[in-house]
């Protein structure tokens, strides 16, 4: 049996993130590829990620001629977490292909979790919700009548939607195979890193799910488990991408880098011995950070940029959030960290309920002080299945997803009115330049650093400080309407 695989996410149509020139290869979809290889079927991928659009699917279709086309985004990035409607709607287009080449489809995604009746009627046979690796696996050496009876699924059945029983995840996640980088070409990422980076970085994952329960956080594939693999699989995937393909950077995509006890000494060990000098990128807690030696066996395994879930300068706002973190140990855990020489930046949230002028002045001020290496600014964006999005769905309109990653459409009635926080965050973003640019002068003025980066920023000193005074005006006159 054949069985091709793609997924939803095009960077062409996230204008953002395409801007941003930083893709990553579909982790998940490459994984759930091996296991199905590695199952004896003969698989191909169509990686929908740097392509034109969905339409380049039917070559692949004709010249492969696959049995069953399997729709698995990657779950690992939190691109696919989104569920962006610009997306939703290739997904269905890339559907519509298989149907019409007479291909049995499934689809795993964290959208088709959501809303496993809208892929069904686009055309999908069967959803499998959640972590479903297994599930597809079962479901390939099944037919349709047998499917009804398989855990982890969706379809339609009399007409009317029947969901089976949620399937457990993995807890061995060391049984699992090595993705199938093979089936992606890499080429095509590689050039695009170099050519606007100057390095070549990929993404690995350590990890699934996470414990922690900030109440706006939807999770509808790991869900709150937290699985690891040990240090010794992750070490060899990397040395495998590094001699294989020549990355030398990789964005750890899990949602939280480290929280297993001893696992980031024993990983940083491990890669001090290999000989192997990568730079990592990872997410992670401003408490887990905190923990014991983390921040220097991080360090010593070669960190170099880490992104905190800060959200708020707002003690109110993290306690209203259930973050389980507090103000203090942002500005302890990023201090710590820049002055081991890390790159810290900042996921900041604004809109979220009962937030004040006040507590954004508090967000604007931490910003300020911490200096963070870069920030990313969203506004509270209610997904299903959090307790967030409980609280405010009564509010809903028509709209209840994201266009795409730069949307920031506020779906319920915050504080202030829509326009403000779309102000809000391009005035961020000036507060936050014009304070670089100010700093770099300093650093000119005390012959700190001469470099041509430090002078291209400095001479932006008197363009950010125009704009922020006419974003501030613009934000107080949006403050009262
Ligand atoms: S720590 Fe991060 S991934 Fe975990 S619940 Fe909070 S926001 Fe979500």
């Amino acid at each position: 049996m054949k069985v091709l695989f793609t997924h939803s996410y095009f960077y062409r149509f996230d204008e953002k993130q395409w801007r941003l020139r930083r893709p990553y290869p579909p982790y998940g979809t490459m994984l759930a590829a091996a296991m199905v290889r590695q199952a004896g079927f003969e698989v191909a991928i169509y990686d929908s990620g740097l392509q034109e659009g969905p339409a380049g699917i039917k070559e692949k279709i004709e010249v492969f001629k696959p049995d069953v086309l399997v729709l698995f985004d990657d779950n690992f990035n939190y691109l696919s977490k989104m569920c962006l409607t610009v997306m939703r709607k290739a997904a269905f287009e890339l559907i519509q292909y298989g149907k019409e080449a007479g291909c049995r489809i499934l689809v795993n995604s964290s959208d088709a979790t959501d809303h496993p009746e809208m892929f069904l009627e686009a055309g999908a046979d069967v959803v499998m919700p959640g972590e479903s690796e297994m599930t597809l696996l079962e479901l390939l050496t099944k037919d349709i009548a047998e499917a009804a009876f398989t855990e982890g699924i969706a379809l339609v059945k009399n007409g009317s939607l029947l969901k089976t029983k949620r399937r457990t995840g993995f807890k061995e996640l060391d049984s699992l195979p090595v993705p199938a980088w093979d089936l992606v070409n890499l080429e095509p990422y590689k050039k695009i890193w170099q050519d606007a980076h100057g390095y070549f970085s990929l993404n690995i994952a350590t990890t699934r799910g996470c414990p922690f329960k900030c109440n706006w956080c939807a999770k509808p594939i790991y869900g709150n488990r937290y699985q690891s693999r040990s240090p010794e699989t992750v070490m060899e995937e990397m040395k495998l991408l590094m001699t294989g393909y020549g990355a030398t950077h990789f964005w750890i995509c899990d949602d939280i880098f480290g929280l297993k006890p001893g696992w980031v000494k024993s990983f940083s060990g491990l890669l001090q011995q290999s000989g192997l000098h990568p730079k990592l990128k990872i997410q992670c807690r401003a408490d887990l950070l905190l923990k014991e030696e983390t921040i220097d066996d991080l360090v010593a395994a070669g960190l170099d940029e880490v992104w905190m879930g800060a959200e708020s300068g707002s003690q109110k706002i993290l306690d209203a959030m259930d973050k389980g973190t507090t103000v203090k140990q942002i500005y302890l855990a990023t201090n710590l960290l820049k002055s081991k020489g890390v790159k810290v930046c900042f996921f900041l949230q604004y809109g979220y309920i009962g937030e004040t002028k006040a507590d954004i002045d508090l967000t604007l001020k931490m910003v300020k002080e911490l200096m963070p290496h870069d920030i990313g600014i969203s506004v509270s964006y209610p997904l299903p299945n959090t307790g967030f999005y409980e609280k405010v769905k009564a509010q809903f309109k028509d709209k209840q997803n994201w266009t795409d990653s730069d949307d920031l459409a506020m779906m319920y009635q915050g504080t202030f009115i829509a326009d403000f926080y779309r102000q809000l965050h391009r005035h961020t973003h000036f507060v936050f330049r014009q304070r670089f640019s100010a700093i770099n002068l300093k650093r000119i003025l005390r012959a700190q650093s001469l470099s041509i980066s430090t002078m291209k920023s400095a001479i932006k000193l008197p363009y950010f400080f125009v704009a922020e005074m006419v974003s501030r005006r613009k934000l107080n006159a949006l403050e009262k309407r």
